[in-house]
């Protein structure tokens, strides 16, 4: 793409601070370079502190009547940016594909994906409903009712570059809270063009800010600032404790969608080719760079040789290449660094005794992205590193099984508890297993579990809130309990 869309400048970008397209104050600036080809797409101001604090004051200023707004006029504004997004879902699709990597039919779904976070919670934000309570005075009333938080921060992550901030944003808005939001650094120009979206959609200034640059000197101006009553933070469970730690100085309130590392179990009573198509789904969407991705994929023996064979055969159809191409299935991994992870995942299962069924290195045709094959391991084995670290790329270790108590053990050996999944045919077993799962989200026959009515969040290591559903508002408001003496 030429880096000219409707949107954005994408070589001059601007950040959105109070309704102005704004540089940072010392010119800096970043480039943001395609993982396809590491061509430079995009050059984006890098932003600290002085800009942060801009954009929360302009928050701060905005809370005041936005949080007066009733939730139908809130709701009026959402929906128009739904719209808009989705009639400018190709462009933004094509910002998304070219700057992180994201094959460009899977950019589109992300589009409709993140509008249906903006029309759930426009709807969600008409129910708010507090609650009387009895008295235990004749002369007096107890009522409880829910308030927004005020102005709220936003810090996501790229792998999920327009989702994670309208499944943030879109509850904060509806609640009535206001907000700055600060992409990661691979993906800042899909933010950007939201920001324009909203821009377009006339939401008053200060609503939305979009505060690009190093994390750091921004995230500690959000912790210090003391307008900020709320953060919600999607990325690694490594930043998110750093993240407790920052948010203990002023007790800001903290929602945190943190790393997994998902079993996805076979039973030998599945139907196998669906298991097959649910374990491609689940491990090679967005080319295995999705937090709730299977990780670990665990076969019961019976049918293990059957599942692989059905599987690797799946894996070995996917058609990699650039992100853009409208018939790629497999993109480029985010970055060099990405791409090294998931070589040292394969060689360490490899010099552990594991067999590389297909793939297994650098994408060599593609070599100036950061392409890997989509492989399949097999004889793996627990103390293989695949097996307890995140590995954030398109590679599928299946190991055996024999028994449910022991494969329920095994699942649950890890501090993660985001996202788990089944495949039987037994009733018994489906229920039984699933509620012993120590996991936020179970998907029981069903690789692709979240959706906006849905509460998406982890425990253990994995986070804590919860995001989408009902529940994904109630991060955004407190409770205040109003006692009447009549
Ligand atoms: P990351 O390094 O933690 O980055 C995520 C965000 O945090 C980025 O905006 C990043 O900014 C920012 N950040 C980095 N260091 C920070 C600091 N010291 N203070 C404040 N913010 C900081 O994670 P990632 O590697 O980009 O993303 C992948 C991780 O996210 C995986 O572990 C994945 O499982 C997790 N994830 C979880 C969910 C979920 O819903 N549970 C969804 C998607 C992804 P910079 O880019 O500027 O460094």
């Amino acid at each position: 793409m030429s880096g000219n869309t409707s949107l954005i400048d994408m070589m001059n970008a601007r950040m959105y601070v109070g309704g102005q397209w704004i540089g940072s104050r010392n010119c800096a600036t970043f480039e943001v370079r395609s993982p396809n080809n590491q061509a430079v797409v995009g050059v984006v101001p890098n932003g600290g502190a002085v800009e942060t604090k801009q954009a929360i004051d302009a928050a701060q200023a905005a809370f005041a009547s936005w949080s007066k707004l009733t939730s139908y006029k809130r709701a009026e504004y959402l929906i128009n940016i739904r719209d808009l997004m989705l009639a400018h879902r190709e462009e933004l699709a094509e910002i998304m594909s070219v700057e992180m990597g994201k094959v460009y039919a899977e950019s589109l779904g992300e589009v409709s994906y993140a509008a249906s976070f903006l029309e759930w919670f426009a709807e969600e934000g008409k129910r708010v409903y507090g609650e009387t309570i009895p008295a235990s005075a004749e002369n007096k009333r107890l009522l409880v009712i829910k308030q927004p938080v005020g102005v709220v921060a936003a810090i996501t992550p790229w792998n999920f570059p327009l989702a994670m901030l309208t499944r943030k944003l879109g509850p904060a808005l509806a609640a009535g809270c206001t907000a700055i939001a600060k992409p990661a650094l691979q993906s800042p120009l899909t933010a950007l063009a939201f920001a324009k979206i909203t821009e377009m959609a006339g939401l008053p200034e200060g609503v939305v800010n979009i505060v690009t640059g190093d994390a750091e000197p921004i995230s500690d101006e959000i912790f210090r600032n003391p307008f900020i009553k709320k953060v919600s933070f999607t990325g690694s469970t490594e930043v998110g404790k750093l993240l407790v730690r920052k948010s203990s100085e002023q007790l800001i309130k903290l929602s945190l969608e943190l790393g997994g590392h998902a079993p996805f179990i076979v039973f030998d009573d599945a139907d196998l080719e669906k298991a097959a198509a649910g374990a491609l789904a689940s491990k090679f969407r967005n080319a295995g760079q999705t937090c709730i991705c299977a990780n670990r994929i665990y076969v019961q023996r019976n049918v293990a040789d059957e599942f692989t064979d059905i599987l690797t055969d799946k894996v070995k159809a996917l058609r990699v290449g650039n992100s853009l191409n409208r018939d790629a299935q497999i993109g480029p991994l985010v970055s060099e660094q990405g791409l090294k992870k998931v070589h040292q995942h394969v060689v360490d299962a490899v010099n552990k005794g594991a067999k590389v069924l297909c793939g297994g290195k650098r994408a060599a045709d593609l070599d100036t992205g950061y392409y890997y094959e989509p492989t399949v391991l097999g004889d793996v084995s627990d103390e293989m590193l695949i097996m307890f670290e995140e590995t954030f790329g398109p590679v599928a270790p299946v190991i055996t099984f024999d028994t449910d108590e022991e494969i329920v053990e095994r699942a649950n050996q890890t501090p993660y508890g985001l996202a788990a999944y089944l495949y039987t045919n037994n009733l018994n077993r489906a229920i039984s297993v699933a509620e012993a799962l120590q996991f936020g989200i179970v998907g029981l026959n069903d690789a692709v579990p979240s959706v906006a009515q849905a509460p998406f969040g982890g425990i253990k290591e994995s986070g804590f809130g919860r995001e989408g559903g009902h529940q994904g508002l109630d991060e955004y408001v407190y409770l205040k309990y109003i006692s009447i003496q009549l």
